[in-house]
């Protein structure tokens, strides 16, 4: 049986994520950090851990508690916008270090415990990117803290696919989509999303690695 890692999936893309590979017959392992979540995700038939991708001890933690798992596919999907302001306006340091955090230090404390993994089982590894991380593609400075920590994760994902030639690394952009942070205007809804995923990824091929990739499998330009 296949076996997929969801990172960050108590709500939105996260739980689809986790609910679709369950119900196409994968094992799911899936992290949240509240109670109330992992007993959800258990309930669902998960296998779920406790992580907030900001607590360095459950970030160590995941290393040994994942032990010698072959992981077909990891997904790193916690993520947060932060502050929602115009153009131009300075983040105060704590909403920078929220967001970096969470954003771009989490994942390079993670990606390197997850890898060996999915290098076991020749699989796929993706992080949820954004195209607002696209530099080439800006037309206006809107959300430039949370642009510039996707565009920072980008490069970290850019560097775990230069590390490896035994699992297919890729930044995913999940379109504009219908969760608390796309809000209910949003272009997609989270199964068209995350289908589109699960067959991007399915597809994947190793000339694919270091890959930015939209949902619908497309290319993006950095
Ligand atoms: P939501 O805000 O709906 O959900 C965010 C998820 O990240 C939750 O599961 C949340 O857990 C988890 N998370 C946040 N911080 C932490 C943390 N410190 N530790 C563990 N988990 C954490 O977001 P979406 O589902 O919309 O987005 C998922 C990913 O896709 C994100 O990385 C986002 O940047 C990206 N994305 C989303 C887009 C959209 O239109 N929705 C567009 C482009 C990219 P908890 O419930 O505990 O807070």
């Amino acid at each position: 049986m296949p076996v997929a890692l969801i990172i960050g999936a108590s709500r939105g893309i996260g739980q689809e994520l986790a609910m679709q590979y369950k119900a196409a017959g994968w094992r799911v392992i899936a992290t949240a950090r509240k109670e109330e979540d992992l007993a959800a995700l258990q309930s669902a038939g998960c296998e779920a851990l406790p992580l907030d991708v900001t607590n360095l001890n459950d970030c160590a933690g995941l290393g040994w508690r994942l032990d010698d798992e072959k992981l077909d596919v990891a997904i790193l999907n916690a993520g947060m916008f932060g502050p929602r302001t115009s153009g131009l306006t300075t983040p105060d340091q704590q909403q920078f270090d929220a967001v970096m955090h969470t954003n771009v230090l989490a994942a390079m404390r993670i990606l390197p415990i997850v890898l060996p993994l999915v290098e076991h089982a020749r699989g796929r590894l993706a992080v949820l990117s954004s195209g607002m991380a696209s530099i080439g593609e800006r037309s206006n400075p809107a959300g430039w803290l949370y642009r510039a920590s996707k565009t920072a994760l980008n490069s970290v994902l850019k560097d775990v696919s230069l590390s490896t030639d035994k699992a297919i690394c890729v930044a995913m952009d999940p379109g504009w989509v219908q969760t608390d942070m796309g809000g209910s205007g949003a272009e997609i809804t989270v199964d068209v999303s995350v289908a589109g995923i699960r067959q991007t990824l399915a597809a994947l091929k190793p000339a694919d690695n270091g890959k930015y990739l939209q949902y619908t499998g497309a290319e993006h330009g950095w």
